[in-house]
């Protein structure tokens, strides 16, 4: 009985879900719209069943960003012979530039900062939220870009709060500059979410984001 309302309580990420009101629906389920690779030629991932397999390349979104709430699924593809970086590895890129990593981590007791929701490189997840191979997952993503004056110098760097499956992994990290495989430098300007190829045939859905205002009003 237990197990039952627990199977209910982790049910609640699906493409029926969808962008709040003031959202952008990144991808569509049906076709990759609004999507290209990086250096601008037609994303050629393969989309069926309402979710996108990766074929070839890396591909990006022609919405760009600053702050933003993002939502994203992915399934890891079931790779029993393959072990570390080999294991569906795949990553959400914020801005193109940061990327929270998705692999299959499922059963690590202690996730480093190559695994499954790490800041690839520089922040471990809190706690492994990954399920198994097959499942659908999801990232809550709250982003924070970075703050640049005039010169192009940051003055405040970028932060990231992630929720994988509804669990806190990163908590308000600072982002210590780009990651390996970030598609340019240009920190301080609004990015796409970029999605990675690397070799292995991970699947996507149910991506959309919600643009945020840099900050509130000074009203009281
Ligand atoms: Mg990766």
């Amino acid at each position: 009985m237990t197990a039952h309302v627990a199977a209910e309580r982790t049910q609640p990420a699906g493409p029926a879900w969808g962008p709040p009101e003031n959202g952008v629906l990144l991808f569509n389920g049906k076709a990759l719209t609004n999507w290209h690779q990086p250096d601008g030629k037609p994303a050629v991932w393969r989309v069926e069943n309402g979710a996108m397999t990766i074929t070839r390349g890396d591909i990006v979104t022609s919405e760009t960003f600053n702050d933003a709430f993002i939502h994203i699924e992915f399934r890891t593809s079931n790779m029993p012979e393959a072990s570390g970086q080999g294991k569906a590895n795949s990553g959400v890129y914020l801005q193109g530039r940061y990327e929270i990593q998705v692999l299959d981590s499922y059963g690590i007791r202690i996730p480093g900062k190559g695994d499954c929701g790490a800041v690839y490189g520089q922040y471990a997840p809190l706690v492994n939220a990954c399920k198994p191979p097959l499942e659908w997952q999801s990232y809550d993503v709250i982003f924070r870009a970075p703050r640049v004056d005039a010169s192009g110098k940051v003055t405040e760097a970028p932060r990231v709060t992630v929720l994988q499956n509804g669990k806190v992994i990163q908590n308000n990290v600072e982002i210590l500059g780009s990651t390996v495989g970030s598609m340019d430098q240009n920190t301080g300007q609004p990015g796409p979410l970029l999605l990675q190829d690397h070799g292995a045939p991970l699947q996507y859905r149910n991506i959309w984001l919600v643009h945020l205002p840099p900050k509130g009003s000074d009203a009281y």
